[in-house]
């Protein structure tokens, strides 16, 4: 008897001709994260397995399997012969580990034959499964329409048992869709933004700027650990931490105030284009939602948008505040988001922001600066970080 994790997988079921393609990146991703957890992992005939941990690491194990996108739900299991007595008798072991028998509880077999040459069909199984199970728990009662537990028979290459499924994170594997370069800030809705596209299948880089002496340490920790916290769903990533000073203090003294923020954010999405050509990433990904703050109205958003060719995805554009905090609370973000730590884009802040930029004027305001020279010399200084799953 072998305790294992089987693993199903959802929507790339559907996806026809690349459905290879979907699985093996699917395969790659599961042993990225479990294999620091000391896992094999291997698929068969539609189902993933997950063996070769440490049975009191199973909890992790699972948690980390459960974030892994592209899957829909995980099952731990016991693996046994197939062979009528040892699957009844893992199925009765399944029932009590699932905390029956105190009690009357019903309860109704599950039986799948993938393997058509075992000499009983599926509903053999299942009434046996169930006569033994109810020889041997008196207070157990079958409800094949409303049971309070469902143990599961599927006899395979052997029969795997199980008697509980967790929902996994479901999305598409990381890396199926390409690379994308998120602007990460230390605060709540980026890391949202980069859990949402990872969860579409997009692997993430990520670029956070920083403005030395103005922002210190603890933002620069933050958003470490940040990344740190994504790694779990969206496996490695690579930081680039960029100094931003000398463009803010330049922007600052050259250019109309009114305007800084939406010309900030045209640097900043500059630089993350340059750095996504660099590493063949093919769209920015920012928190913006419409309307969140005078840089996030559809006329300040029309002119960052005009400031790169690359496309810029903002998952969250429809979303309110307190939708994007449930999420970060759920991939536990949050915690990290609020802890102290200024962003750069708070230190030189006009106090009347331009809601209605206009883009003729933005880019007017912007040719007072030397925007090549600065974007050069940002770039040879920034520093890169890979994070990866721990
Ligand atoms: P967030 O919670 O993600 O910081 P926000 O609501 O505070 O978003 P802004 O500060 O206006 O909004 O930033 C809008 C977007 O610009 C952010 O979601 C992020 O993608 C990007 N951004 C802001 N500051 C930085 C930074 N220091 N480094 C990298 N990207 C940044
Ligand atoms: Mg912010």
């Amino acid at each position: 008897m072998e305790r294992l994790l089987l693993i199903k997988y959802g929507e790339i079921h559907l996806k026809g001709q690349n459905r290879p393609f979907f699985k093996r990146a699917l395969k790659n991703r599961l042993i990225q994260g479990l294999k620091p957890l000391g896992c094999y992992v291997h698929e068969q005939d539609g189902r993933i397995y997950v063996t070769g941990y440490d049975p009191l690491d199973e909890d992790r194990v699972l948690e980390r399997a459960k974030h892994t996108f592209g899957i829909v739900g995980v099952c731990p299991a016991l693996a046994v012969e197939k062979e009528p007595e040892a699957m009844y008798a893992a199925a009765l072991s399944m029932l009590e580990r699932a905390g029956s028998g105190q009690g009357d509880f019903t309860f109704k077999v599950k039986a799948r034959r993938q393997d058509k040459s075992y000499p009983q069909n599926s509903f053999e199984i299942c009434a046996d499964a169930g006569g033994y199970i109810l020889d041997r728990m008196p207070t157990a009662k079958v409800d094949v329409k409303k049971p309070q537990y469902t143990v599961e028979i599927e006899v395979r290459d052997r029969a795997y048992v199980y008697s509980h499924e967790e929902k996994g994170v479901g999305g598409l594997p990381v890396g199926v869709s390409g690379r994308g370069v998120v602007m990460l800030s230390g605060g709540i809705d980026s890391p949202v933004a980069a859990y949402m596209m990872a969860k579409r299948g997009l692997e993430v880089e990520a670029v956070h700027f920083l403005s030395p002496p103005y922002t210190g340490e603890p933002a620069k920790e933050k958003v470490i650990a940040l990344a740190r916290r994504l790694t779990e769903y969206c496996g490695p990533i690579k930081l680039h931490l960029v100094h931003f000073t000398e463009i803010q203090e330049q922007l600052y003294e050259r250019c109309e105030e009114s305007y800084l923020t939406v010309l900030m954010r045209r640097l900043m999405c500059k630089i993350s284009e340059a750095i996504a050509n660099k590493e063949g990433g093919q769209a920015l990904i920012t928190g913006e939602s419409l309307g969140q703050v005078a840089s996030q109205t559809i006329g300040a958003l029309h002119v960052t948008d005009s400031s790169v060719e690359m496309t810029i995805l903002r998952p969250l554009i429809g979303m309110d505040k307190v939708e994007i905090i449930d999420i970060a609370r759920a991939i536990g973000t949050f915690d990290i988001s609020t802890l102290p730590g200024e962003d750069c884009c708070t230190v030189f802040v006009p106090k009347h922001p331009a809601t209605k930029p206009n883009l003729k004027r933005a880019v007017r305001e912007e040719e007072r600066l030397q925007v090549e020279e600065l974007i050069a010399a940002a770039l040879q200084k920034t520093e890169v970080i890979t994070l990866l799953p721990t």
